[in-house]
C-alpha cells in the first residue's frame, strides 16, 4: 500500500489568452443534445465552437474553461458578466487541429424568485439558443490545477462526474486514449435517470477498450442491473474490489467535478475502501477524523478533512 501523497507535475497550461476587456470571437460549427435520450428532462447540449484565427487555437488542454460573454445587459443596466464553461475536447480539438473546442452545457431553467414566472439562466439559454454560423464572444482558458499529468502515461485515473462535470472528463478519455493508451481508466457518471446520462453512447464505445471501466450511477431509479438507486460515490462502493486495487497503485489518481457537495461523497467512498491508514495518500486527517468517514461533512473539506495532491476537485453550484 503507498502513502505517495506527492501529486504529479502537471501539464503546463497557458491562461487568458483572450479576456473579457479583449475577448475573441468563435463560430458556432455544431450544437446537438447530447443527452442518452431525448426524453431527458433536462435540457443539455454539445456546443462546439471555431476558434481559430483567435489565441484560443490550439492552446487549451483538457480540464481547462473557458468564459463566454451573453450579449445585453443585467438588472443594474451593465453588461453581462462572462460564465465558465469546461471545455469538452482534447488538446487536439474536435476536429483534429485545435481549431474547434466544444463545451456541455446545461439550460438553467427555474421560477423567478420574485413572481414565480419562469427564469431562464442567462449564459446557458444563449449558449444552447445559438445556431450554427453564429458569432460567440469568448474568453480564457483558464485553470491549471484540474490537469492531466504532464507525463500521462505514468498515471491511471478515477473520474467521478455528476452531470455537465463530465464535459472535462470527455476531454481527458479522449486525450487519454491518444497519449497514454495503456494507462487504466475508471469512468463513473452520476445522473438522476439514464435518460439524462451524457454521452452515454460514446463511453459504452469506450468501455469495450482493456483498462477502460465506465459505470454509472442513477440517483432516481434502479440501475440497468436491477440494484437499488445510486449516487456516484456509491458506485465505488459497489465496485470495491476494483476500486481499491487501483487507489492502492502509487500510480492512481482522483479527479472529481460536477455539483458542489458531491466531492464529500467521493472522500468518504475513499477513506471507506482503503481504512484510514491506506487513504493516507489521498486524504490528510487526524486519526480520529479518518476513522469515522460517515461522521464528515462538507465543512471539514478542506481544513480536517485535507484532499492529497493526488485529489483533483472542480465543483460549481
Ligand atoms: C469552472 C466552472 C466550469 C463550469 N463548467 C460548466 C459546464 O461545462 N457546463 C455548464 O452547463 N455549466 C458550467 N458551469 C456553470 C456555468 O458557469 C453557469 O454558472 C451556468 O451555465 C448558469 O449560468 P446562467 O447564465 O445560465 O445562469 P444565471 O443567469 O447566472 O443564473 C444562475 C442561477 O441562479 C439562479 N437565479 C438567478 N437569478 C434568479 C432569479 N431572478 N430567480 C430565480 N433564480 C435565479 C438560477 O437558479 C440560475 O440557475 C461551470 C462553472 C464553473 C465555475
Amino acid at each position: 500500500m503507498t502513502t505517495q501523497t506527492e501529486g504529479p507535475v502537471l501539464r503546463t497550461a497557458e491562461m487568458h489568452l483572450l479576456t473579457p476587456a479583449s475577448p475573441g470571437e468563435a463560430t458556432v460549427v455544431s450544437t446537438e443534445r447530447c443527452t442518452a435520450s431525448r426524453k431527458s428532462a433536462s435540457f443539455v447540449r454539445h456546443v462546439a465552437l471555431d476558434v481559430s484565427g483567435t489565441p484560443l487555437a490550439g492552446r487549451f488542454v483538457p480540464g481547462q474553461s473557458f468564459g463566454v460573454i451573453p450579449p445585453g445587459v443585467d438588472d443594474a443596466g451593465k453588461p453581462h458578466k462572462l460564465r465558465l464553461y469546461s471545455i469538452a475536447s482534447p488538446s487536439r480539438g474536435e476536429d483534429g487541429a485545435g481549431n474547434v473546442l466544444a463545451t456541455t452545457v446545461k439550460r438553467s431553467i427555474d421560477e423567478h424568485r420574485e413572481h414565480h414566472r419562469l427564469f431562464l439562466g442567462v449564459c446557458s439559454n444563449y449558449l444552447c439558443d445559438l445556431q450554427v454560423g453564429e458569432k460567440v464572444k469568448v474568453t480564457g482558458p483558464s485553470g491549471k490545477r484540474f490537469v492531466l499529468p504532464a507525463n500521462p502515461a505514468a498515471h491511471d485515473y478515477i473520474f467521478v462526474a455528476t452531470g455537465t462535470g463530465i464535459a472535462p472528463f470527455r476531454a481527458m478519455c479522449m486525450e487519454l486514449e491518444v497519449v497514454a493508451p495503456a494507462s487504466r481508466v475508471m469512468l463513473v457518471m452520476g445522473a438522476a435517470y439514464a435518460t439524462d446520462l451524457l454521452y452515454h453512447h460514446d463511453f459504452e464505445k469506450a468501455a469495450s477498450r482493456p483498462g477502460f471501466t465506465y459505470l454509472t450511477a442513477l440517483s432516481r431509479e434502479k440501475q440497468a442491473d436491477g440494484s437499488p438507486a445510486r449516487y456516484a460515490h456509491e458506485r465505488l462502493l459497489d465496485h470495491r474490489e476494483e476500486t481499491r486495487e487501483l487507489l492502492a497503485s502509487s500510480r492512481t489518481l482522483v479527479y472529481v467535478c460536477g455539483i458542489a457537495g458531491m466531492e464529500l461523497g467521493v472522500l468518504q467512498a475513499i477513506a471507506t475502501v482503503l481504512g484510514p491508514t491506506g487513504s493516507e495518500a489521498y486524504i490528510r486527517g487526524t486519526q480520529d477524523v479518518m476513522r469515522e468517514p460517515g461522521s464528515w461533512d462538507r465543512r471539514m473539506i478542506p481544513r480536517q478533512v485535507q484532499p492529497t495532491r493526488r485529489v483533483f476537485l472542480e465543483v460549481y453550484d
